[in-house]
């Protein structure tokens, strides 16, 4: 699973003939390098892009989506079993599947049946595409939602609109109740993440869930449907979780500990992130006959859909029968662990991770990700064994259950939470790796520049180099106005291409919220409409994703050169004058866009005193003045250190181990008010899986409880003091002990 940005994107990348860009050439200057570091990492870069193959990505891609491989079965755990043998072939080291019992998800049986005012027995399943042998597996489920309750009711329909509770606010009004009642939702009209539609349903006292594909959001009014074009066909069918694990991710009876066999579980009555309704996906062809039978007043034009009827809001006339088995309990998942021993610093780590468990197939959800993760590998084992050794040690984790809560990741992160705190360089996901062409970069802010950096010596498929290619493509939706607060404006031009806005959504989760590592998310997208379907295949990928597979040989590139710079950098490049601007940024949108004072600012008269704040945020932003001030200058001594050539490994491992505490320093052991196990205070996700900046301040603002601001606020400040002393000590550290580096150097010089 990923957040589904697809939807809005059908930007086709115009073919130009721009010069190709010598992406060959040594280079003396990459952060965080010496400028003799950079020329060798040049070089082993250069080998190691020379490496991957589009024809190794369609053969890796074809052996993952030869079959349904959903969290817990079988078959993903023969995967699991094929990803260790590889990676021990291609030179992986330490080479291990670690097991993990959790409370899992898996579909018994489903019937839906239309019993008033006529009869309609629903699919609930997809219908086979005739080009598509795949769409005819007898291995394909049918329609079901991981961690639906099992149960059985009869009762009338309530056409919800999105399912959000504004949508409940406006039924309320039209006097229409949805207590007992089922409700049919659509997916994405705003998107938020299904399992806040089940628990906004469940507290409404709706007595079971359908969320529905529109074709107006995914579906026939955006394009050609497959076969015949990326777009969900009629018949496809959006599966999915519904774990509340916005809550807490990870197996719902071991909230904040690992799941490894014999662990300790919470009675099922107390896990938080369990939903308790009934909930079923359906295919548009199986909503339509429910929605133009109903009756109740006409549903307001917003909520009107794609399908050639009038939508209203029901309520009596449509009664179904429906019926849900689901066989959820404890089994075993399993997460593949190898890495490449680092040559001098093999106790930091780079940690690399993408979910091998799918819905069915899996095309582009995650299985593109799995085959650019085994080229990814093939080439870091081909560069081991030809002596190119990283500096730092790189793990690549095959995560299990990632659809299911996070759960592989989640259950990981927690087992090895110490070591990670203490070693861990950062994480590098990478999910869905391609549904098409248009790039997508997430960096927490001290990352962003080295992303922005590392994509100019790549080389998109247009020609381009990576670089310019996510530039136009900024620029040109920047213009189309689908910025959407995704793109950062503060600080330089270029990190402001990355997207530093993280929420939750895939297996970063855990590392940046839990762990408090810093994290990296990679993706290239386009028009998608088969997400979770059947039809997310090898077929959809071969006719409309990445057909020459060239994205997904790209992705292997960027990963591993991202990888290896942060294994292989003499100074960690982690630029914290860039973190601070985005957090000053992060602040003033706060105050700008919350009612600070309990009153718009436009009801203050001209010439009226303006009331005093209930929280005044001046202390915050005071400190993150000098938190980037402090940035500044550790970059400055850096830069000279590094230009300087010579710089003593343990004077740079010092530097490194304090650079790498600064994201631990961010997390308040507390967690969030009312979510302990997030323990980010810069980042956080909403209920709909939206990122939501300084999520322990920002919901106190919007709830206007200014006590709870207060504490939050100076948490916010007492970790800004924090990371600004040790980014100051740090810088003194460096520049006392470079200057008598220098002044012994020009002495030994001297003598000879
Ligand atoms: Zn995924």
């Amino acid at each position: 699973m990923k957040l589904s940005r697809a939807a809005g994107c059908s930007t086709l990348a115009l073919l130009s003939l721009f010069c190709i860009p010598n992406l060959t050439r040594a280079q003396t200057s990459i952060l965080g390098f010496t400028p003799s570091s950079a020329a060798r990492e040049t070089e082993v870069e250069i080998k190691f892009k020379s490496i991957p193959t589009p024809d190794e990505e369609r053969r890796q891609h074809r052996i993952f989506t030869s079959e349904p491989h959903i969290a817990g079965s079988k078959r993903n755990h023969e995967l699991a079993e094929y990803i260790r043998d590889e990676w021990t072939r291609q030179g992986l080291e330490d080479v291990i599947i670690r097991r993990y019992d959790v409370y899992g998800t898996n579909p018994k049986s489903a019937a839906l049946e239309m019993i008033a005012p006529t009869h309609y027995q629903a699919l609930l399943h997809e219908v086979a595409l005739d080009p598509d042998p795949d769409s005819k597996n007898p291995a394909i489920t049918g329609a079901w939602l991981g961690m639906s309750i099992s149960g059985e009711v009869t009762a009338s329909v309530v056409y919800a609109h999105s399912g959000n509770p504004e949508d409940y606010d406006l039924l309320r009004k039209n006097g229409i109740r949805v207590k007992g009642k089922i409700v049919l939702v659509r997916y994405s009209n705003p998107y938020s993440y299904r399992g806040f539609k089940a628990l906004t349903a469940q507290q409404e006292g709706a007595a079971a869930i359908l969320i529905y594909s529109d074709p107006q959001e995914d579906g026939y009014k955006k394009g050609n449907v497959d076969p015949d074009g990326p777009w969900g066909p009629e018949y496809h069918i959006q599966r999915g979780a519904i774990t509340y694990d916005f809550m807490v991710p990870g197996d719902p009876l071991t909230p904040g500990w690992a799941s490894v066999p014999g662990a300790k579980r919470i009675p099922i009555e107390d896990a938080v992130s369990m939903p308790k309704i009934m909930a079923l996906p359906l295919s548009w062809h199986d909503a339509k006959p429910l929605l133009e039978n109903m009756d109740g007043p006409m549903a307001p034009p917003d909520w009107q859909g794609g399908l050639p009827i009038q939508y209203h809001l029901g309520g009596e006339r449509v009664k179904i029968h429906l019926k849900i088995e689901m066989d959820n309990g404890i089994q075993p998942y399993y997460v593949v662990e190898g890495r490449i021993r680092g040559a001098e610093l093999p106790d930091e780590w780079v940690v690399l991770g993408n979910h091998r468990d799918a819905w069915v197939f899996g095309g582009v959800d995650p299985s593109s990700g799995t085959a650019s993760m085994m080229e990814l590998t093939r080439a870091l084992g081909k560069l081991a064994k030809e002596g190119m050794r990283p500096r730092r040690t790189l793990v690549v984790c095959s995560w299990d259950g990632e659809e299911v809560g996070l759960t592989g990741s989640t259950e990981w992160g927690e087992q090895f939470a110490d070591e990670l705190r203490a070693q861990a360089v950062a994480y590098l996901n990478v999910d869905e790796a391609t549904s098409g062409p248009n790039f997508h970069g997430q960096a927490v802010a001290s990352l962003a520049p080295m992303l922005v950096e590392t994509t100019r010596t790549l080389q998109d498929p247009s020609g381009k180099s990576l670089y310019d290619a996510w530039k136009a493509r900024s620029e040109r939706e920047k213009k189309e106005g689908k910025q959407s607060g995704q793109f950062n404006d503060s600080g330089a031009a270029d990190s402001g291409l990355a997207d530093t806005r993280i929420g939750s959504g895939s297996d970063h989760t855990v590392f940046l919220n839990f762990v408090g590592m810093p994290v990296l998310g990679l993706q290239f997208d386009g028009p998608y409409g088969v997400y979770h379907s059947a039809y997310d295949d090898f077929f959809w990928m071969n006719h409309f994703g990445d057909p020459g597979y060239r994205y997904h040989t790209l992705m292997s590139q960027l990963w591993g050169v991202l990888a290896l710079r942060l294994a292989n950098a003499n100074l960690l490049p982690f630029d914290f004058a860039s973190y601070a601007s985005n957090i000053r940024q992060f602040v003033n949108e706060l105050s700008k866009e919350k009612n600070m004072w309990g009153q718009p600012s436009s009801a203050v008269q001209p010439g009226e005193a303006r009331p005093t704040p209930p929280l005044d945020l001046k202390p915050v932003l005071d400190a993150i003045d000098e938190f980037e001030a402090a940035g500044k200058r550790l970059d400055e001594s850096a830069s000279h250190a590094l230009a300087a050539g010579a710089l003593d490994p343990k004077l740079a491992a010092t530097i490194n181990h304090g650079t790498m505490q600064v994201e631990r320093n961010w997390l308040n052991p507390d967690g969030i008010p009312g979510r302990p196990w997030f323990k980010h205070i810069l980042y956080g996700a909403r209920f709909t899986y939206a990122h939501l900046e300084l999520p322990g301040l920002t919901e106190a603002v919007e709830k206007q409880d200014w006590t709870t601001a207060k504490r939050q606020a100076e948490i916010l400040r007492q970790a800004l003091l924090t990371n600004t002393k040790l980014v100051n000590d740090l810088n003194d550290t460096l520049n006392h002990q470079t200057a008598g580096q220098t002044a012994s150097q020009s002495r030994s010089d001297g003598i000879h």
